[in-house]
């Protein structure tokens, strides 16, 4: 499903070059609920923006759903986007649209048909329960309301794979878990493939099957949740 394969990224150029990620090989498969941790600085960001190509690779492949997206030239990559949600640590909302026009915004990019657009956000408005407030502003909602609307934009192409950067980092305890339910939920409901980056360990052993321990920009441990974590 998704195969970083040889993945390297340098910012920046000469005496000033920062190596972020090195030579890293990763598979995650179709359905899987997959976690990275690590420390501030070991590559995580960078990591998972490399996944839909926010963040270019200075080496390596990117392949995603059997298609190389290191190969492609912008518009076609515009076209497997689509097939990448994401979520952020601060949810990155328009904040001057409201729920409704955050949910629709994809899809308007996209040329979808009205009617069609209006079907679908009511739809995943209803998925992630703010059916209340599709008319307020992002600075009308608390931080878990605000998460839950970036988890619908997310879903509204579609998408094979859900990308979470620290999704629950900005939320308090109790928030974060009834968005992990809701990731778990979504999950299951439409084998959405996750992929989630984090400094805690409790966002991993609630919801990833498997989990890939980074550090200096490479993966130093891999495997179930349970056995990386739970070993006498
Ligand atoms: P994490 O998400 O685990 O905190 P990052 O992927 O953000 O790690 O960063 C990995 C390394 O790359 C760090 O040393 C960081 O300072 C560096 N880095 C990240 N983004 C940039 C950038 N845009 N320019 C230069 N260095 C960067
Ligand atoms: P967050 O906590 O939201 O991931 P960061 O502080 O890690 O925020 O990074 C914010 C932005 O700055 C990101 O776009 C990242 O790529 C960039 N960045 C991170 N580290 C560096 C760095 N050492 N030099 C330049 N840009 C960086």
């Amino acid at each position: 499903m998704i195969e970083l394969k040889g993945l390297t990224k340098v910012y920046g150029k000469g005496s000033k070059a920062a190596t972020a990620l090195w030579d890293l090989n990763l598979s995650i498969k179709k359905g899987e609920v997959f976690g990275v941790i690590g420390h501030s600085g070991a590559g995580k960001s960078t990591l998972i923006r490399c996944i839909n190509l926010l963040e270019r690779p200075t080496e390596g492949e990117v392949w995603v759903n059997g298609v190389d997206l290191t190969a492609l030239n912008q518009r076609q990559l515009q076209v497997q986007r689509r097939k990448i949600g994401m979520i952020f640590q601060h949810f990155n909302l328009l904040t001057s649209a409201t729920v409704y026009d955050n949910i629709a915004f994809p899809l308007r990019l996209m040329g979808t048909p009205g009617k069609e657009i209006d079907h679908k956000v009511k739809e995943l408005i209803t998925l992630v329960g703010l059916e209340q407030h599709l008319n307020k502003y992002p600075a009308q909602l608390s931080g878990g309301q605000k998460q839950r609307v970036g988890v619908a934009r997310a879903l509204a192409s579609d998408p094979d794979v859900l990308l979470c950067d620290e999704a629950t980092s900005a939320l308090d305890p109790q928030t974060t878990d009834s968005i992990l339910r809701l990731l778990l939920d979504i999950n299951k409901r439409f084998n959405l493939t996750i992929v989630l980056i984090t400094h805690e360990m409790h966002v991993i052993q609630s919801i990833c099957d498997r989990v890939a321990v980074i550090h200096g920009g490479g993966i130093i441990e891999q495997g179930d949740v349970a056995e990386v974590f739970l070993k006498p």
